[in-house]
């Protein structure tokens, strides 16, 4: 059982002694956003009962919440329906759509430049692009790191656009926040709690990438982790899982969309590019996505998509994220929105 305290408040005497009267044995930990107590396994559950409606009654102004499953996305399925992510004059959550697109790594200026004056003219909100990349392999490209960062940064004020990158330490949070308009988490650092801790500090909006292999309850959870830290303007991500299809890279999760209306009031957006793998079968996708109800897509998109120095085959030239943009603007979504 976790007992979870109203925000801003620590146990107080009155409430660690009836713990102690009641010979109930429980820690407590503050993220530096709330406290919580964990109750430890009692071995008389009469006792447990008996002192937990005393302990209601007298505590109640203290406490938040009293979960029996530890497993509960607490904070993160309270936020209001009506919550919605500003960045700058952009809505993420509301009616607006957000759209992401750049290339998967930052490479030079010129390629940033190249890419965001055509993105710019087509409708885009935000610039992306990879300053620290997760690679599987140690000898791929790893980034252009803070220099990256700055290219990121100066092209995109040039456009009037905004920007996404990944963070892939929790020592450079800060430093990436100082450049970045919106974090993001990896797929495989879903589950790094170190990472999730460091950017629920950070007052920054994140974009949490569901892992390749986690389940909607472990994406949720993901995501309280960061809450639990301080930060609830958090997008999720659904970017392909993995599945016994050796077709496309992944499999595009879409029911990720209703599913996590239904549980909580985060946006989600798809990024169809790291499920498919291959440019071919994307506007496809980010079709479906739209018409499913997702608040936005984030795509990876290139000026020569064969020069990429990452996913090269799964990067939409210029022209075809244009034609993709016009289409996404003709479909009647209002049919799929009543
Ligand atoms: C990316 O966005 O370039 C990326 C590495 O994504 P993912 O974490 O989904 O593989
Ligand atoms: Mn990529």
């Amino acid at each position: 059982m976790v007992i979870i305290l109203n925000h801003g408040f620590v146990p107080s005497e009155a409430l660690l002694t009836s713990f102690k009267n009641f010979q109930i044995q429980y820690k407590s930990y503050n993220t530096g956003y709330v406290s919580y107590i964990y109750v430890l396994p009692q071995r008389e559950n009469k006792t447990l009962e008996a002192w937990l409606s005393y302990f209601q009654k007298e505590h109640f102004s203290e406490i938040k919440e009293v979960l029996w499953n530890e497993k509960t996305p607490a904070i993160v399925s309270k936020i209001d329906k009506e919550k919605r992510i500003r960045v700058g004059d952009i809505e993420i959550g509301g009616q607006q759509k957000c759209i992401i697109a750049g290339p998967c790594c930052i490479e030079s200026y010129d390629q940033m430049e190249q890419i965001a004056l055509s993105l710019s003219t087509s409708g885009i909100n935000f610039l992306r692009g990879g300053a620290y990349k997760p690679s599987t392999s140690p000898y791929s490209f790893h980034g252009l790191g803070e220099e990256g960062l700055k290219i990121l940064q100066s092209v995109a004020l040039k456009y009037r656009l905004k920007t996404v990158t990944e963070v892939l330490d929790p020592r450079d949070v800060e430093k990436v926040a100082s450049y970045a308009d919106i974090l993001q988490i990896g797929t495989r650092n879903m589950q790094n709690f170190s990472l999730l801790h460091e950017v629920g500090q950070s007052k920054c909006p994140v974009i949490l990438k569901r892992g390749m292999s986690a389940t909607y309850e472990e994406w949720l959870l993901a995501a309280e982790h960061i809450a639990a830290y301080g930060n609830e303007n958090i997008i999720l991500c659904e970017r392909g899982i993995r599945t016994f299809e050796s077709g496309t890279r992944n499999t595009l999760d879409l029911l990720a969309i209703p599913y996590m209306k239904k549980r909580v009031s985060l946006p989600i957006i798809i990024d169809p590019s790291h499920a498919a793998g291959v440019s071919e079968y994307i506007p496809a996708m980010a079709r479906a996505a739209i018409a499913a109800g997702a608040d936005g897509l984030m795509i990876e998109t290139h000026h020569d998509p064969a020069s990429s120095y990452k996913d090269s085959k799964q990067a939409l030239s210029l022209n075809e994220f244009n034609r993709l943009m016009h289409d996404l603007n003709t479909m009647n979504l209002s049919a799929f929105f009543m």
